[in-house]
């Protein structure tokens, strides 16, 4: 799940060991526990600050005991330079207009001199909460809706033997190519070696398959992670979205 994550465009993974695994450096935040032992926001941020190495952002975790708003004037103040961000992570039974709660809080950051303190927001968030809340959240932290995402459907089947076209009940029997217009980026399956290689739109349609596996062995090295990660940038800039 995280190594997905990470080449979909998420900037990094908070479990320790899945990192590592990926070869890049583990990122996260205050954890409740740690504002429930210490008793209070400002005390766990401070203790964050003693310990953990310069080079990782300081953020403030505000809506442990308190109302956000407050927790975060207190944590911005709390530090000799105020944190990279506050994070909120009110859980849905007490957020009322979510939306709302952030332009209040970005209001006061804004109004007393903490224009350079982000606001981080977790816990519950999903794809229409970031486009909604993107105004005022300079970051997200997302897990449910990432780990437990609906699988897409897949399946492999024989579809030729010997140069033979077979296939059980309920598939096309026979190589394929998978085409995808340069210009409108409809994508067709078609028979293997077909030569139409024209879209209705007059785009020209390139192969996206490559073999794999040939004789036994693989056909090409595996591509490195930050490779497929700039593939994926670029096919997701091609479907008209944007990730930063
Ligand atoms: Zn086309």
């Amino acid at each position: 799940v995280e190594r997905c994550a990470y080449v979909a465009g998420c900037d990094g993974v908070s479990t320790v060991r899945a990192a590592e695994l990926l070869g890049i450096e583990p990122s996260g935040t205050i954890p409740h526990s740690l504002v429930l032992l210490l008793g209070s926001a400002t005390e766990a941020l401070r203790a964050f600050d003693e310990v953990i190495e310069r080079k990782f952002p300081r953020v403030a975790l505000v809506d442990t005991f308190g109302d956000e708003k407050f927790e975060s004037l207190e944590a911005a103040a709390a530090l000799e330079n105020p944190p990279a961000a506050v994070r909120l992570d009110t859980p849905a039974s007490r957020r009322g207009d979510f939306g709302e709660i952030l332009r209040e809080v970005r209001w006061e950051l804004d109004t007393h001199g903490y224009g350079g303190v982000g606001i981080f927001v977790s816990g519950g968030i999903d794809e229409e909460a970031i486009l909604e809340l993107n105004d005022f959240a300079a970051g997200y932290g997302v897990g449910t809706r990432i780990a437990g995402a609906p699988p897409v459907d897949f399946a492999l089947d024989i579809v030729e033997i010997d140069g033979d076209a077979i296939a059980k009940r309920g598939k096309e029997s026979g190589r394929k190519d998978l085409l995808r217009c340069e210009s409108c980026r409809r994508r067709i399956i078609v028979p293997a070696e077909t030569e139409e290689r024209l879209c209705e739109c007059e785009g020209r349609f390139d192969e996206l398959l490559e073999p794999l596996v040939s004789g036994g062995e693989r056909a090409a090295a595996a591509p490195q992670l930050a490779d497929i990660r700039t593939h994926a940038a670029s096919e997701i800039a091609g479907l008209g979205l944007s990730i930063c």
